[in-house]
């Protein structure tokens, strides 16, 4: 026994890799490379339609087309299906027999937001509004003096679809909501954060210049909702639709603005709804770039996880063992086989190591940005309540899929036991029989209108789901 204790250390400790230590110059630029690709990605995609809408712009330009239900398949194929323009699965059959199983990798792309409500614009004292409806896990008062831009589809009488977005083109205006000045916040400024703003509360200012005509003038006493009607029919001119065709409408208020550089050496990426698209484009390239590979691996945007996955277009869904049941029919496997055997990688992003505020997190379980993509072998709240807690075996097949392809990468938990907790997709995709595991993207600031991440840990997890689909 020879070993010095530096050496024995090293030999037994477990210790963390910097991403820009191991991937060295070359890395890091490759890494700021793929950031640029989803920079671009996220400036266009912020709801989960807009996502599937830019999804189906890559696979298609990767040579992928559109599956339906029954489609006869394979070895080679590349595929998508589009589940009402809010989620989508891309595949690509492999060589091997599909009982041999599925790699998949599943995002979600829908991001907390304001959603208008049905009956949505009203007019106050000369303003005119929109009232919202929160989607996903929100703090209130960040969404207070922010730009907002309006995104969504409104269905007409008749049935025609009309896509809506104002608020991201340079001469576009924008909305917000206001909040009181410092003078005369004094009651407010002694409630919780969490009581200072209430749903109710959150209107966006849209408008405030009545309308008016020579015959018909404006008089200024008469509360008469001319700001309203100035309003709907500014949106008549421009989409055709009426007030009660904005009960058949999707529309909601998310943060205007493209996605920025952080820092004087540009690492990090600062945006609107990184949770998760910071996931989404990483396991979409990972597949769309696969060439006749010898597994199939199958990508997934998922919609609704930030309210709990429900719905048809949510992961509790019948979607995804119709499709895998559909796949295994069409190639002569055995879908309870094919599900047994597969391997899932449920990508969502983790809670960044935030040096502002230590007390929330456990050191040693953290997730520190810079330091690679990071697997969570659980997740859920208190006594890892609601989740999907991977096997070590798990853990153990994936750790050698990263370690062999040389992915930088870490393991954490999302903060303090007693603090809080949250869940991904990753349940509900485990109880088809499938080895589910979370992987993301650590993230500052999280649901909040403003995100952060770090570009080397964005090209970690590609490089983890490039490994884990070869
Ligand atoms: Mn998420
Ligand atoms: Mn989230």
């Amino acid at each position: 026994m020879s070993e010095t204790v530096k050496e024995l250390k090293k030999a037994l400790f477990y210790s963390k890799k910097s991403a820009y230590e191991s991937e060295g110059e070359e890395g890091v630029a490759a890494a700021y490379e793929f950031a640029r690709g989803y920079a671009e990605f996220i400036g266009k995609a912020k709801t989960e339609r807009e996502a599937v809408i830019e999804g189906i712009k890559i696979l298609e330009a990767h040579g992928f087309r559109p599956y339906t239900l029954g489609m006869s398949v394979a070895h080679g194929d590349k595929l998508y299906y589009n589940n009402r323009g809010k989620s989508l699965m891309a595949f690509v059959i492999g060589k091997e027999p599909l009982e041999r199983g599925i790699r998949i990798s599943a995002a979600h792309v829908d991001s907390p937001r304001l959603d208008l409500k049905q009956h949505t614009v009203f007019e106050n004292t000369g303003f005119g509004y929109l009232k919202t409806h929160y989607y996903g896990g929100i703090r209130k008062y960040q969404w207070a003096t922010i730009p907002l831009a309006l995104h969504g589809v409104v269905i007409k009488a008749d049935g025609e679809s009309v896509n809506v977005t104002i608020g991201e083109d340079e001469g576009d205006p924008v909305f917000c909501i206001t909040d009181l000045l410092p003078h005369l916040a004094k009651d407010q400024s002694q409630r919780t954060l969490e009581a200072a703003f209430t749903g109710e509360g959150l209107n966006i200012l849209i408008g405030s210049r009545p309308y008016a005509t020579e015959e018909d003038p404006y008089d200024s006493c008469s509360p008469d909702e001319r700001v309203k009607l100035a309003i709907l029919k500014y949106f008549n001119d421009k989409y055709s639709i009426t007030e009660n065709d904005l009960i058949s409408a999707e529309l909601a208020a998310v943060p205007a603005g493209k996605p920025r550089d952080i820092g004087l050496d540009r690492a990090m990426i600062g945006a609107y709804g990184h949770d998760d698209r910071v996931c989404a484009y990483p396991i979409l390239m990972a597949v769309a770039e696969l060439e006749s590979p010898e597994k199939t691996a199958m990508c997934i945007f998922a919609d609704k996880e930030e309210t709990g996955s429900q719905g048809n277009t949510g992961m509790q869904s019948r979607v995804l063992a119709d499709i895998i049941s559909e796949l295994s029919r069409a190639l002569g496997a055995d879908e309870h086989v094919v599900r047994a055997n597969s391997l899932c990688l449920s990508a969502d992003v983790a809670a960044g190591f935030d040096p502002n505020y230590p007390e929330v997190f456990e050191t040693k379980n953290s997730a520190i940005c810079g330091c690679g993509v990071v697997l969570t072998k659980f997740t859920g709240s208190r006594g890892k309540s609601s989740t999907n807690d991977a096997s070590a075996e798990t853990v153990g097949r994936v750790r050698r899929i990263f370690d062999e392809a040389g992915v930088v990468w870490q393991t954490a938990e999302l903060g303090k036991v007693d603090q809080g907790g949250g869940g991904t997709v990753a349940m509900f995709i485990a109880d088809h029989n499938i080895d589910t595991i979370d992987l993301g993207v650590p993230v500052l600031s999280m649901h909040a209108p403003f995100e952060v991440i770090s570009k080397v840990d964005l090209y970690e997890a590609y490089r983890a789901h490039v490994a884990f689909n070869k």
